[in-house]
């Protein structure tokens, strides 16, 4: 060692990129530096993996494409296998180094390992900012209290957010210390996993992350305000998954799209918010960690929700008989995306119309979307329950038809997905259960055959949750939130 300093930077799938990675240039500047992955088996293990296939795919592709980049740079990607709260202590023993440097993660279960590895390291764990635009922690009410509500939360964090400053990617990194000896775990490949490659998902690494920011910058950033409702459009900046494995940090999205703050300021400030409710997600779940178990609303803790073994195999499989729902659904399982009007839509139905539990639902979600994210699923879902921060008031229940007519007004989101509708004209692709006969004739359309009646009647439907959600709710004893 020269300066006697040596930091070992531990990339750990939340920050998958060179660029403005407060860990890695701080790193920089305080001699010699190792970069590690850990395989840890709470997601690697095969078992596990093939949990999260579309989520590991986009992982493996950002992985390999930051190891890529590392080793261009001059230095080498170590990869070692095992548990994280194993691994990292003992090469930080290994390798001699004076710290570990990380960025933050702000799940519980990341938190409680980040605890146990500071306790077991002889060595400071010191941990960055990149995950969230502010620490979680840090967005308070007037009372020290955080906020249980949206845009009170919005507001404060953009009064006191610091000015955002971008990190550049470093143009070179100093190789392996000559004394670092170590050979990586081969790196996992998704037919080692037993997952099966999908074509049609977003390629992962930073590089394709990067060409995403920029098109959506160039044009759809300055119509997003009007554009991004609307399910048939690219009006969205589809960078979820980016943010989540940090193949982009938000500071770096945030930056780029403000901007174009003066020249868009309606669609610009739409798309900051949209990255202040991800901030809103993370802090809510970072100050109530039970949220993953329990919903946010306190009086729906014991809600009567259900499961019908045929009602979800409709709904996973897009077979439901709404033309939205059932686009949503397949649309999830083709592409491992799903526009967020749609995700809104689809999950108001299941827990709805169809009075399934939103954990169900989440943890479909979770296992089928690229961006699956903890923070943000959770708060999607229970949202759209009824049950969540800042909810949809339970008693307002969408309506799967006009949702669809609102903001698929072409039908075209459907046509993509239920082709078997693709022929109805416009006015009918929504509502194929009340199209005349002679219509679904020409359309090819043979209802109940080749594309389902309704399961449950939206009148009915909606009349049922709202019964039974006030009974249950009228006999809770009033509790604080
Ligand atoms: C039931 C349900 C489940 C969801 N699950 C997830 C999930 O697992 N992971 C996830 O990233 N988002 C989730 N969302 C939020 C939202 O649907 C997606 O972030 C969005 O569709 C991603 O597309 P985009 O990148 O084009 O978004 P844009 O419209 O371009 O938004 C920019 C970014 O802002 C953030 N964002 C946008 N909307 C929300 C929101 N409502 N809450 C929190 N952050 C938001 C995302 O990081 C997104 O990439 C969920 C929403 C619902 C209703």
């Amino acid at each position: 060692m020269t300066s006697g300093r040596r930091t070992l930077v531990w990339f750990r799938g939340k920050d998958l990129r060179l660029s403005d990675h407060a860990p890695l240039t701080d790193a920089l500047q305080d001699g010699e530096l190792i970069p590690l992955f850990v395989l840890d088996p709470y997601f690697f293990a095969p078992a596990r993996a093939r949990e999260l296939p579309h989520r590991m795919q986009f992982l493996l592709e950002s992985l390999e494409a930051l190891r890529s980049n590392i080793a261009h740079l001059g230095s080498e990607l170590l990869l070692a296998a095992g548990k994280s709260v194993d691994v990292v202590p003992r090469l930080a023993e290994r390798f001699r180094v004076t710290r570990v440097v990380a960025q933050r993660w702000s799940e519980p279960f990341g938190r409680e390992r980040d605890r146990r590895i500071t306790a077991a390291l002889r060595v400071p764990f010191e941990l960055f900012g990149g995950e969230t635009l502010a620490a979680p922690e840090t967005v308070r009410n007037g009372s020290g209290q955080p906020f249980s509500v949206f845009t009170p939360f919005a507001r404060a964090l953009r009064r006191d957010l610091p000015e955002v400053r971008v990190l550049p990617a470093p143009k070179r990194l100093p190789p392996l210390p000559p004394d670092v000896r170590f050979e990586s775990a081969p790196m996992p490949t998704l037919s080692s996993l037993g997952i099966e490659a999908n074509p049609k998902l977003q390629g992962g690494g930073e590089r394709a992350a990067r060409q995403r920011l920029k098109e959506f910058v160039a044009a759809a950033a300055e119509h997003y305000d009007a554009r991004r409702d609307r399910m048939d459009l690219p009006g969205t900046s589809r960078l979820s998954a980016d943010l989540k494995f940090g193949t982009l940090c938000v500071r770096t999205v945030w930056s780029a799209v403000s901007a174009l703050q003066a020249e868009a300021p309606a669609a610009i400030t739409t798309y900051t918010n949209e990255l202040l409710w991800r901030e809103f997600t993370h802090a809510t779940l970072w100050d109530r960690p039970h949220l993953l178990e329990r919903p946010f609303r306190e009086d729906f803790e014991g809600f009567p929700w259900g499961f019908d073994e045929e009602g979800w195999h409709a709904w996973i499989t897009g077979k439901t008989g709404y033309p939205v729902v059932d686009a949503a659904a397949r649309q999830l399982m083709a592409e491992g995306f799903v526009h967020n009007r749609a995700r809104m839509i689809a999950a108001s139905f299941l827990t709805k119309h169809q009075l399934i539990h939103y954990r169900h639902g989440e943890a479909h979600y979770l296992k089928y979307l690229t961006d699956g994210d903890w923070a943000q699923n959770n708060a999607g879902w229970q949202w759209s329950a009824g049950c969540g921060t800042d909810a949809q008031p339970y008693f307002r229940v969408f309506n799967p038809t006009l949702q669809g007519e609102k903001f698929d007004p072409n039908g075209d989101y459907v046509r993509r997905w239920v082709p078997e509708l693709a022929a109805l004209p416009a006015k009918l692709i929504h509502r194929p259960h009340e199209a005349p006969a002679k219509a679904l004739a020409s359309a090819g359309v043979e209802l109940g055959k080749t594309y389902p009646t309704p399961i449950v009647e939206h009148a009915l439907a909606r009349d049922r949750f709202l019964k039974v959600a006030d009974s249950y709710l009228k006999a809770q004893p009033a509790r604080p939130r």
